[in-house]
């Protein structure tokens, strides 16, 4: 039996992963659960699974709630001391993290220090400290596990194969909603960018996904996870989104990863690893794929990529400055204050402008986080 935290048991990720582990309940038990403020969805998540603890951000929130949770032996914590509670409870062996953007930072280094293995979700953290993280993995002897389906792709493709011959990554995209779409992008509207044709996400992901912006923070991620530079990282667009990821070797073999598009299968694969579970998932059907696309990405239509790639190159700081831009843009743009077009150019104005730390400590990250949000808000 595995014991099991889910930071953001509310999102989509999250409540794939409860569907995992409601399969397979003889494999896997949930001790805790953290969520922002989603406190109806938590309790019915709480009724059924019984964990021990759940965090719940909100802290006016939490208070009220507290009662609640309490008639079911259920404690309840808050804040950022309630999140690393929940990381790092004695008893847990599996943390899934599935939080989104740059409050899960602090949890996911407070699991690895506590010698228990992350299940990585939502790409922030890998993208602002994925080096840091990775060190501070080894050093505690535990593993970072992708769950974002390129990279768990990826990692399927690599594992038991010597890094000396890999010649390229390269991971796929669907394309988002605007692929096929003539003429200018600077009209679109936030709903028209929140409809994405094969993925279903939350809102700043959906939206990431419009700009490309989700495929620039995997080539970072890619490259911080996998030890490669973001050169030897290519993005293919292909949008029946079957292949997740392939790898390309030095003899010009390439291991491509098929499946479903369902996050359900890198979720699962993530917490039984390194075991394969039965599934109950509908399976690929290939004799009725009828065809299987792939092109090159419209990099000057989509200008996030590169600063992806840019950020990645550059290191140190820049992809948490990347990343801190991208969420303010995002925000920007949902909330209507900018244009669909402003949110690259917010990122370029504040990577432009930042100082950089070469050899970032986890500190020089947070403060180049905050300088970042600060200046793209500004920029807003
Ligand atoms: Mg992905």
């Amino acid at each position: 039996m595995k014991h099991l935290s889910i930071l953001g048991s509310t999102g989509s990720v999250g409540e794939n992963t409860l569907r995992v582990v409601r399969i397979h309940p003889e494999r896997f038990s949930v001790k805790a659960l953290a969520v922002k403020k989603n406190i109806e969805k938590l309790y019915e998540q709480a009724v059924e699974f019984r964990p021990k603890v759940v965090c719940i951000y909100d802290a006016p929130r939490a208070q009220e709630a507290a009662p609640k949770f309490k008639r079911l032996g259920i404690r309840v914590v808050m804040g950022d001391e309630g999140l690393e509670e929940v990381a790092t409870l004695v008893g847990v062996q599996e943390v899934i993290c599935a939080m989104v953007g740059a409050v899960g930072l602090k949890p996911i280094f407070a699991a690895v220090r506590a010698k228990k293995t992350v299940a990585i979700a939502n790409k922030e953290p890998l993208v602002m400290a994925g080096k840091l993280l990775l060190a501070a993995a080894e050093k505690s002897g535990v593993r970072v596990l992708p769950i974002d389906s390129e990279h768990s792709a990826l990692w399927q493709c690599l594992e038991k194969q010597d890094p000396v011959f890999v010649k390229k990554l390269i991971i796929t995209s669907s394309g988002g909603p605007f692929r096929n779409r003539k003429g200018s992008l600077a009209k679109i509207t936030p709903a028209q960018a929140l409809n994405h044709p094969k993925w279903k996400m939350g809102p700043k992901i959906t939206i990431d996904s419009a700009t490309m912006m989700n495929k620039g923070l995997e080539v970072i991620e890619a490259a911080n996870l996998f030890r490669v530079p973001a050169q030897k990282i290519d993005v293919l667009v292909h949008p029946e989104a079957i292949v997740h990821a392939l790898v390309e070797f030095v003899d010009g073999s390439h291991f491509a990863h098929l499946g479903v598009t369902d996050m359900r299968l890198p979720i699962q694969y993530a917490l039984s690893y390194p075991e394969r579970l039965e599934d109950h998932l509908p399976h690929l059907d290939l004799a009725h794929l009828t065809a299987l696309h792939f092109e090159k990405p419209d990099r000057m239509r989509f200008p996030c990529l590169d600063l992806g790639y840019t950020a990645s190159k550059i290191g140190g700081t820049m992809p948490a400055v990347l990343n801190a831009a991208n969420e303010v843009a995002v925000e920007a743009f949902l909330g209507h204050r900018i244009g669909f077009l402003g949110i690259p150019k917010i990122i370029e104005k504040t990577m432009r402008s930042h100082s950089l730390v070469y050899k970032p400590v986890l500190a020089d990250i947070f403060a180049a986080d905050a300088w970042a949000r600060e200046t793209a808000e500004e920029l807003s």
